[in-house]
C-alpha cells in the first residue's frame, strides 16, 4: 500500500480512485491567521466570510475538480484549526497526505519563517512523493506587503515546490492553486 493516499476502488472509505479519477488527501499548514480556512471556504463554497471560524479540532471538506484531460481530482482537505501547535500530533495529521499546502501571509515575515519550518518538517517526515505548494496569501493587501514576491519564488524554487500568491478575499488565484496542484500529482498506473 502506497504511503500516499491514492486509494483503490476497494478503499474502506468508499471513494474510488483510478487513473482517471484521483482522490487525494491535502493538508494545510501555516501560522494561525494566515487565511487557511478562508482559502478552503473560497475554493469549496466560493465565499469569503471573515467571521467564520470553522470548527474545534481538525475540519474536513472535499471538493472535486475536472482537468482538461478529462481526469478528475477529489481533494480531501484537512485544515488543522490550530492543532499544528501540538508538534507531536503533526505527523498524524500529514500521514498519507499526497499534497501539503503551506500558507503564509505576505504582510507577515514571521508567517513566512514559519512556512519554511513546515517545509523542512514535510521534507523530513512527509511522503517522499508529496506535492508541496507554497502559498503567499492576502495578496490583496499589497500596501502592507512585507514579504517580497521574489523571496517566495526563490525559496520555492530551491525546494522544488510550486509557488503562488493568492487572495481568499478577492478569489485571486484560488482555483489556479488547486488546478496547478492537480496537474502535479503523480498518476497511478492505468
Ligand atoms: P487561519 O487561521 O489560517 O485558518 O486563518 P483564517 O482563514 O481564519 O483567516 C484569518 C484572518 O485573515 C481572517 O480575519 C480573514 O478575514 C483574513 N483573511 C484571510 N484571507 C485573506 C485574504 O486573502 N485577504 C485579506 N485581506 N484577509 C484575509
Amino acid at each position: 500500500r502506497s504511503s500516499v493516499l491514492l486509494a483503490g476502488p476497494n478503499s474502506e472509505n468508499g471513494g474510488a480512485s483510478d487513473a482517471k479519477n484521483l482522490r487525494v488527501k491535502l493538508v494545510l499548514l501555516g501560522d494561525s491567521g494566515v487565511g487557511k480556512s478562508c482559502i478552503v471556504l473560497r475554493f469549496v463554497r466560493g465565499q469569503f466570510d471573515p467571521t467564520s471560524k470553522v470548527t474545534v479540532g481538525a475540519s474536513f471538506l472535499s471538493q472535486t475538480i475536472a482537468l482538461q484531460d478529462s481526469t478528475t481530482v477529489k481533494f480531501e482537505i484537512w485544515d488543522t484549526a490550530g492543532q499544528e501547535r501540538y508538534a507531536a500530533l503533526a505527523p498524524l495529521y500529514y500521514r498519507g497526505a499526497a499534497v501539503a499546502v503551506i500558507v503564509y501571509d505576505i504582510t507577515s515575515p514571521d508567517s513566512f519563517n514559519k512556512a519554511q519550518y513546515w517545509v523542512k518538517e514535510l521534507q523530513k517526515h512527509g511522503s517522499p512523493d508529496i506535492v508541496l505548494a507554497l502559498v503567499g496569501n492576502k495578496a490583496d493587501l499589497h500596501e502592507k506587503r512585507e514579504v517580497p514576491v521574489q523571496e517566495g519564488i526563490e525559496y520555492a524554487e530551491k525546494n522544488g515546490m510550486f509557488f503562488i500568491e493568492t487572495s481568499a478575499k478577492t478569489a485571486d488565484n484560488i482555483n489556479q492553486l488547486f488546478e496547478e496542484i492537480a496537474k502535479r500529482l503523480p498518476r497511478p498506473a492505468p
